[in-house]
């Protein structure tokens, strides 16, 4: 638990020390209507978390009271994620859907003590009599209803003889109240549609004003935590709870400020519309904020948990810089990944004074790193240099590979360029080099300086990949619509060439391509015939510099 306690954190002790309840009891309430994202990581963060901190529980339940929209493969999405971040529901997964009866005769019992009506004005007037901020709305005639012809009325809506929308069930609380919410809010509505649980049974559907506070309380959750947007809405909440004097204990609301990102989107609805118009590949590809993107980008789970930690639970909304994601998952992999290397666009390099073949022996990983490990790289005179990192006509301060400047093969020896090749359209095929055999990495007594040191692949051990270069999604700090997307999201590499080393048999595996970046070996289409790496994120860090 971090040391400097959370106003939620602060909010459960209080509520211990004073006996309001024997155990903690949150919820991690998702609708089913797409796959979670990065916010709903630090939801999932905060309810679980804070369940476990006070030995207390945490449900899993699927806020599925919209027919229309959800489905089985969000709810295993769903699973799948709070999984995958190390959480655990218990022993079954909760849905509201399971409790439509219970929350249909909560609704039914209101009726009976006059709390709620059946209204059958259309929608514009019912807008229209709601009011505004400055001026109290009125109720509609059908307010009036006898507590008989509403329980008549509200019977035939659950019993299908009416229309979409022809009748809502409506809290007869206040069309006065200075907070809007409370205008007599809706709390079932008529939706012909089948709903993928509870298939045709109902065709009435409570809103998510009734149906959440119920929830929460027949689950016996005791803080029921969700983000800002809803503070108006906590009224409603214990109105609900209050009118129906149900036997304590009983949950009560708190609000937290919601996760936002630049260079992100954060909705469901703006997700699925990446995914429907196949500008990504699906909801796990990995430029998605969704969990599944960031697993299958190469994220660890670690890397998401400590972001959410980090971040901190505030009460005020604030937007956070993606820089500080990154940071989060090339601070993990720092210490626990190997150092190998690859190259993504070849330029072929022969040493001429080179004959035969050895094996180097080097370090999978810097000085700094506490790890163990070494490997055996393949070094022969025919050879795969970064095309960039030869200039024939080099700028300003460029230390790597020159017709004039020498440079240190990592690992391997000082090599110097002979001959430029080229083909007949100027474009240079290789280079001839020279290599000093007194120069070798660990016992060099060349005496000769160089400014850096660049990776390389011996030609005929190197093992050709597949590389795909993420990128931000968005090209926009705050974007809005499509025409927001980077372009260049994803670049693709087919032939870029690994050292043997790299070469695993499975997937799902990271590793730091040395001067390029993080990389994980693509859980879904890495083969050995076609072994793809995903670029999970680069090494340079642009975040609070
Ligand atoms: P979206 O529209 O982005 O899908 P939502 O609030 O409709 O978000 P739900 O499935 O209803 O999504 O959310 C489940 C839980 O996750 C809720 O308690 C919600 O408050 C929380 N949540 C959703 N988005 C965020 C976010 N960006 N930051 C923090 N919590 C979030
Ligand atoms: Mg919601
Ligand atoms: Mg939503």
């Amino acid at each position: 638990m971090s040391e400097n306690k959370d106003f939620l954190r602060v909010k459960v002790e209080e509520d211990l020390k004073a006996g309001k309840y024997k155990e903690v009891v949150t919820r991690f309430p998702p609708e089913p209507n797409g796959f979670p994202h990065i916010g709903h990581a630090k939801s999932i963060c905060i309810n679980f978390g804070i369940a476990s901190d006070y030995d207390g529980h945490c449900n899993l339940r699927m806020d599925d009271t919209n027919p229309t929209k959800e489905d089985t493969k969000y709810v295993e999405a769903l699973k799948d994620a709070v999984q995958w971040l190390g959480f655990d529901w218990g022993k079954s997964v909760y849905f509201t859907s399971d409790y439509f009866q219970k929350i249909y005769e909560y609704a039914v019992q209101l009726i009976k003590m006059g709390k709620a009506y059946v209204d059958s004005v259309d929608e514009e007037q019912m807008r229209e009599f709601r009011g505004t901020v400055t001026q109290a709305g009125k109720r509609s005639e059908y307010a009036n209803r006898t507590i008989e012809e509403n329980l008549d009325l509200f019977e035939k809506m659950k019993n299908g003889e009416f229309k979409d929308g022809e009748h809502v069930l409506r809290a007869k609380i206040d069309m006065g109240a200075a907070n809007m919410k409370l205008r007599d809010p809706l709390l079932y509505r008529i939706r012909h549609a089948h709903h993928f649980r509870t298939g045709d049974k109902w065709c009435i559907y409570p809103m998510y004003d009734f149906a959440h506070c119920l929830s929460d309380y027949i689950e016996g959750v005791t803080h029921s935590i969700c983000t800002l947007e809803f503070e108006n809405n906590r009224d409603i909440y214990n109105w609900v709870l209050d009118t129906l004097e149900l036997t304590p204990p009983r949950p009560y609301q708190h609000e937290f400020a919601r996760l936002g990102i630049n260079y992100t989107v954060m909705s469901k609805r703006k997700l699925l519309e990446l995914v429907d118009g196949n500008y990504v590949s699906g909801w796990d590809d990995p430029r998605m904020p969704t969990i599944a993107g960031y697993k299958r980008r190469g994220y660890t789970k670690e890397s998401i948990l400590n972001f959410c930690d980090q971040i901190g639970i505030a009460k005020a909304n604030s937007m956070v810089d993606v820089a500080q994601l990154e940071y989060s998952i090339r601070d993990d992999l720092n210490t626990k990944v190997p150092r190998v290397m690859a190259v993504l666009d070849p330029l072929k390099v022969t040493i001429e004074n080179y004959e035969g073949s050895e094996e180097l022996e080097a370090s999978y990983y810097p000085h700094d790193v506490p790890k163990e490990g070494t490997r055996k790289i393949p070094f022969s005179g025919e050879l795969y240099i970064e095309r960039e990192d030869f200039s024939e006509n080099p700028p300003k301060g460029f230390y790597r590979l020159t017709p004039e400047q020498p440079v240190r093969l990592r690992h391997g020896y000082i090599i110097a360029c002979k001959e430029v090749v080229k083909d007949n359209e100027g474009n240079i095929t290789e280079i001839k080099a020279q290599y000093y055999a007194d120069s070798k990495s660990g016992s060099d007594t060349s005496g000769i300086k160089v400014k850096s040191a660049i990776q390389w692949v011996s030609a005929k051990e190197a093992k050709k990949v597949e590389v795909r270069l993420y990128d931000r999604l968005y090209k926009n700090e705050a974007p809005e619509s499509l025409d927001d997307l980077n372009p260049t999201s994803l670049k693709i590499i087919k032939d870029a060439l690994i050292e043997p080393a790299v070469i695993t048999e499975k997937p799902d595996e990271r590793f730091q391509f040395e001067r390029q970046g993080y990389f994980y070996a693509d859980p879904v289409d890495y083969c050995e015939e076609n072994p793809v790496f995903n670029k999970i994120v680069g090494l340079k860090d642009s975040w609070g510099k």
